[in-house]
C-alpha cells in the first residue's frame, strides 16, 4: 500500500480494494480532523507506520512504534530466501538475530508450520512489540532478550537469519529525514557499518547445526566486502547472493563448513 492508501483505508477503516471501490463515502468532521493531525506530522519526517503505529509486511499486520525498525520491502526477499532454505529442512530450528518487530520470525512461524524460531533482540522494548505481534498474528515463538549471541547459551540452529543494522555511523545523519525517527540501535553498524557482520561472523557458526544456513540482509554495496569476509573466515562458503527488485544486492547466504 502507497502512504496515501493506508491513510485512507485507516480512516475510512476498509482495505485498499474498498478505497477505489466504493465511492460513496464522505468524510466527516472527526475523519477530517484526523487526516488533518496525521498530515502535520507527516511533514515532520516522521514515517506514516509510526504514526498510524502499524504496518504491512509478508500480508501481515504488524504494530509499530519508535522502538522498532519499520520493517522495509526489502526484507521481504530475505524471508523468501530463507523459506527456500528452510522449506528442506524438517522441523527447521531457526533463529531470527535482532527480531525487532518481529516481521521475520513472525512470518517465517506463520509460514513454516512445523518449524521451532527463537527470535533475539538486545532491546526489551523492542521484544515488547515483537511479543505482542507474534500474539496478533498466532505465531509461536521464543523471545530472548541478548546481545547478540551473548545469553543464548549453547543452543544450535538450522538456520540463523538476521537483518542487522547496516550503515554506517556517519551517513546515518545524511538518509532521508524519515530514517531520523528510527532507533539509531536498529540502524547503526560503526565506521563501515559492517561492525554487526563482524560481531556474526565470529560467534554463528558455534550457533549452526553441521551444513547450517547463516542467511543475512546486506546494505548497498556491501555484498563484496561480505562475501570476502564470511568466506575468508574458513567457517562458512558463501552460497549466494541475492538481488532485490532494485537490482542491488540484498541478501546473503553462508553455509557452515
Ligand atoms: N528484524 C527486524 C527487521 O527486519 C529489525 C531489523 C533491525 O532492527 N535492524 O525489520
Amino acid at each position: 500500500m502507497n502512504e496515501a492508501e493506508l491513510l485512507f483505508s485507516e480512516i475510512l477503516g476498509c482495505d485498499r480494494t474498498t478505497l477505489y471501490l466504493d465511492k460513496a463515502k464522505i468524510l466527516g468532521h472527526n475523519e477530517l480532523a484526523f487526516i488533518s493531525s496525521v498530515l502535520k506530522r507527516r511533514i515532520k519526517g516522521e514515517p506514516i507506520q509510526y504514526i498510524l503505529g502499524k504496518t504491512e509486511f509478508m500480508a501481515l499486520k504488524l504494530k509499530v512504534n519508535q522502538d522498532v525498525l519499520i520493517p522495509r520491502p526489502e526484507t521481504e526477499i530475505l524471508v523468501e530466501t530463507t523459506l527456500k532454505y528452510a522449506g528442506k529442512i524438517r522441523q527447521a530450528e531457526i533463529l531470527d538475530l535482532g527480531t525487532g518487530s518481529g516481521c521475520i520470525a513472525i512470518s517465517l512461524g506463520k509460514i513454516l508450520e512445523s518449524a521451532k524460531i527463537d527470535a533475539i533482540d538486545i532491546s526489551d522494548k523492542a521484544l515488547s512489540v515483537a511479543e505482542e505481534n507474534a500474539r496478533l498474528n498466532g505465531a509461536k515463538i521464543d523471545f530472548i532478550q541478548s546481545d547478540l549471541f551473548d545469553s543464548l547459551g549453547v543452543r544450535e540452529y538450522d538456520i540463523i537469519v538476521s537483518n542487522p543494522p547496516y550503515i554506517a555511523d556517519d551517513e546515518i545523519g545524511r538518509l532521508q529525514p524519515e530514517l531520523q525517527f528510527e532507533p539509531r540501535i536498529a540502524l547503526a553498524a560503526g565506521v563501515d557499518g559492517l561492525d554487526f557482520y563482524r560481531r556474526i561472523n565470529l560467534k554463528a557458526s558455534g550457533h549452526l547445526k553441521k551444513n547450517g544456513f547463516l542467511i543475512m540482509e546486506i546494505g548497498f554495496g556491501q555484498a563484496g566486502h561480505l562475501v570476502g569476509l564470511f568466506s575468508e573466515s574458513n567457517k562458512f562458503k558463501v552460497v549466494e547472493t541475492v538481488k532485490d527488485y532494485n537490482n542491488i544486492e540484498r541478501v546473503i547466504v553462508a553455509q557452515k563448513v
